[in-house]
């Protein structure tokens, strides 16, 4: 073997067409540790390991049989310590005088394994730190999810607190606070479309004698029963109150004189026919409809004239305003 291919930057390894050793450079004599005389002769198969060995026989060998040559095919040579050697290698067959041989090129790849193992580790590193992110934002999107909820239930309560400071607590309709409230509404409603709108006061007559007689416990049933009786009486629309101990008002939203009137009839008719438990309970109304200057105060004065005429009348009688100023 001529010095060039002896010290060639790389290995070779001669064959005979039988896989018989014929020749090696210095540089694989070198790689695998082995003296020329060693190997002369040897089938190639005691240069590799195991699994290349099949791989030897099954694919390289036919393919160098059919074209002739082969290229980059990643092989595993073994040294003479045993050692593991992967190498890069091409097979070229010739026809020489001496007959057919195979010439078998091969460069260690340790260097290339070595860095394909950084690469992995790497690509494992950043395939973990991606499952992390994904699951950080996945907890991420929890706790959002989570304030939002809360977020919806403080609202939900926030709602919830303000009809309770609205209502009253032993009947379930407004409180007077609720009341000024639809009072300030109508009003302002009242000056956009100028469409009338009428406010009934209510007051339950001799309710300190039904006190006296049968008891406060009674008296509060009286109460929520009368509170009962006038959501019946009214529209969806329309808002009832209790504004004292046992005075009531309700805003009847669109009703005019007339159909005010006919409500607050039919509901003191209602109370005064019912059947108590004690003897009959009537009630007083007051009635006011809207003027063109009308504000809270002027409108309440005047179902509450209209209320204490009902009273001076004999109670258990409906009284409208515009009847006193005739
Ligand atoms: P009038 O026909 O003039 O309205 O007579 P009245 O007895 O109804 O009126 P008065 O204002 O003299 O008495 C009202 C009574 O209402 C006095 C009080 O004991 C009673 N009252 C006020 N609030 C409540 C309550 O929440 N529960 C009960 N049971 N009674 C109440
Ligand atoms: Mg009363
Ligand atoms: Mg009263």
């Amino acid at each position: 073997m001529n010095e060039q291919l002896n010290y060639a930057p790389c290995s070779y390894l001669l064959l005979a067409e039988n896989g018989r050793i014929l020749d090696a450079n210095f540089m694989l004599l070198q790689l695998l540790e082995f003296e020329m005389s060693e190997l002369k002769g040897k089938s190639i198969q005691s240069l590799l390991t195991v699994p290349s060995q099949t791989f030897y026989q099954l694919f390289v060998l036919p393919i160098v049989e059919m074209e002739e040559s082969v290229e980059e095919v990643y092989i595993s040579l073994k040294s003479k310590t045993g050692r593991e050697v992967p190498v890069i290698m091409n097979a070229i067959k010739q026809l020489n005088d001496g007959g057919i041989t195979i010439s078998c090129a091969m460069i260690a790849i340790k260097k290339r394994r070595e860095y394909e193992k950084v690469l992995l580790a790497a690509k494992k590193e950043a395939e973990e730190r991606n499952i992390a992110k994904k699951k950080a934002i996945q907890e991420l999107n929890g706790l959002r999810k989570e304030l939002e909820n809360k977020q919806q239930e403080l609202i939900g309560m926030n709602t919830m607190l303000q009809e309770l400071a609205m209502t009253d607590e032993l009947t379930g309709l407004h409180n007077r606070r609720g009341y000024s409230e639809k009072m300030v509404e109508c009003i302002s409603q009242f000056n956009k479309t100028g469409n009338p709108f009428s406010l009934l006061i209510i007051d339950i007559d001799h309710f300190k004698k039904v006190n006296d007689t049968f008891g406060h416990p009674i008296g509060d049933q009286v109460l929520k029963t009368i509170s009962q009786m006038i959501q019946e009486k009214i529209g969806g629309e329309d808002v009832a109150a209790r504004i004292g101990g046992e005075e009531f008002a309700v805003i009847l939203g669109e009703a005019n004189q007339r159909e005010a009137l006919e409500v607050a009839e039919s509901l003191r008719e209602y109370v005064a026919s019912s059947l108590w438990t004690i003897p009959t309970v009537t009630i007083s109304i007051g009635v006011a409809t809207t003027t063109m200057d009308v504000t809270e105060q002027s409108i309440q004065a005047r179902a509450d004239e209209a209320l204490y005429a009902s009273k001076e009348k004999g109670r258990n009688m409906v009284t409208h305003a515009a009847e006193i100023y005739m």
